[in-house]
Parts: C-alpha cells; sequence; structure tokens
C-alpha cells in the first residue's frame, strides 16, 4: 500500500480553498483503500426539474444529444428511458455548460460483475467522470465504484441499490479555470448526493479522469458538453436535467 499525503502541497497551491476534504491520495484503483460503509437509501422521490433548469431528456426524444462526431444518437430509446447500445459510443449534449447543478436517474442491467456491471459514467465537461456501476453486493476497487470520481475519490458510503432499480444522481459541479498561459488556476470541485445521500462533499480534483492515472489537468473550455458513457451494457437512464450555475453570476 502507498500513500502520498498531499495536502500540505495542494494547501499551498490553493489556499483561497474554503472547505477542504481528506485529501489522503491513495494509489489509482487502490485494493487496500477502505470499501465504503453500507448505507441503504429511502424510497426514490420524484424529482422533477425546476422551472429555470434545462430538460435534457424527458424519456421521448434525443433531441438534446448526439454521438461525439455529431450523428444522431443511435442508442435504445424505450417507454421512458433510453438505453446505451453497446458499441455505438459515447452520446453528448449539443449545448455546453461549466458550473452546473445535474440531476440524472439511471438503472444498471442484472448482469456482470466487477468493472463489467452496468458500467457506464456522467462525464461532466466530458472530462471528469462521476463513475456508474452496479455497486449493489460487486465489489471492486474503490475509486471505481459508483458514484466514485473515478480513479480519484471513492463515495464516502455505498448507498446503491439493486440492479434494475431506478437510482439517482444530484451533482453539483464548479469547473477548473485556467491562467492565460495555461496553468491551473483553481481545480475542479465536485459535489454528489447518490439516492439522496451526500457521497462526494465538495471534493478537489486531481485533473481529469483517467484509467490507471491521474492525469495532471490541461487547460480546456470554459464550456464543454456533457457526455454519458458507452462502457458495452445496457445501462438506462432517464430524468436528466441540468442548472446552468454561471448564468446567475
Ligand atoms: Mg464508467
Amino acid at each position: 500500500m502507498q500513500k502520498i499525503i498531499l495536502l500540505p502541497l495542494i494547501l499551498l497551491a490553493f489556499p483561497a480553498l474554503g472547505q477542504v476534504p481528506s485529501l489522503d491520495i491513495w494509489e489509482v484503483h487502490d485494493m487496500d483503500r477502505p470499501q465504503p460503509r453500507i448505507v441503504t437509501p429511502g424510497e426514490l422521490t420524484s424529482s422533477p426539474a425546476p422551472s429555470d433548469a434545462m430538460v435534457l431528456f424527458d424519456g421521448t426524444n434525443f433531441d438534446h444529444w448526439t454521438h461525439a462526431n455529431g450523428t444522431p444518437v443511435d442508442w435504445h430509446l424505450g417507454d421512458g428511458y433510453m438505453e446505451v447500445k453497446p458499441g455505438t459510443g459515447i452520446i453528448k449534449t449539443k449545448r455546453s455548460f461549466g458550473d452546473v447543478q445535474l440531476h440524472i436517474e439511471w438503472a444498471t442491467p442484472n448482469s456482470g460483475e466487477g468493472q463489467d456491471s452496468g458500467n457506464s459514467g456522467v462525464y461532466l465537461m466530458s472530462t471528469y467522470e462521476v463513475q456508474v456501476l452496479n455497486s449493489f453486493d460487486n465489489e471492486t476497487y474503490p475509486d471505481g465504484q459508483a458514484a466514485s470520481l473515478y480513479g480519484q475519490y471513492p463515495p464516502l458510503v455505498n448507498a446503491s441499490r439493486p440492479p434494475l432499480e431506478w437510482q439517482s444522481y444530484d451533482i453539483i459541479f464548479r469547473r477548473p479555470h485556467f491562467e492565460e498561459n495555461g496553468s491551473l488556476k483553481q481545480p475542479a470541485r465536485v459535489t454528489v448526493f447518490h439516492n439522496g445521500v451526500l457521497v462526494q462533499d465538495n471534493v478537489i480534483l486531481t485533473g481529469p479522469t483517467g484509467h490507471q492515472s491521474r492525469p495532471p489537468y490541461k487547460a480546456h473550455e470554459d464550456a464543454l458538453p456533457l457526455f454519458l458513457q458507452d462502457h458495452n451494457e445496457p445501462t438506462r437512464f432517464r430524468n436528466i436535467w441540468i442548472r446552468d450555475l454561471n448564468s446567475d453570476m
């Protein structure tokens, strides 16, 4: 087990940040990292979009989405939900976003194990993944389970529902800021509620999502599309809405 304490460095680099979460940085996908405690969430309640939200998916069409290359979405459109059609690739929003509040509901199939059980993902700014996975009786590396910030932060607790049941994420995302020369001015921060339970508490992302790596930040636009991952499993999504937190600031 290797553990590097980066807290002093990060505090020096970003003294203006008020709330700093635990920054004991484990090796990426470290199986020695503690498995989050299991919490049984309450019943899923309806979360209709508030008046200033943009409804990205109401269960009836893919109007706000395309594949990565701009072609029409080839995922399955079911009765009130969409389902990943394995092999067709990610889908992304036509609009771009920076700071957002996002609500999204999802359900995994009842098949596969480890990272191959309903794996998908919510990629903020096409870059920073909140993992979607069946994590009910399905152990994997903690920084890759449901509601993890993939490769960086396990959820505070495991609030997963069983496969086939609808689950929800409510995500608050604050984008990174970059200097003119491309260096990092302020890292991205993320808060996530999984099935109504706080699982990521304003954590500071170390950079873009990587697999078996934690790549450093790379300067990008102030707004980029949201995308949903095709990881070759027929995971479903419904009731997706987003509030642009920049428009009132
Ligand atoms: Mg994923």
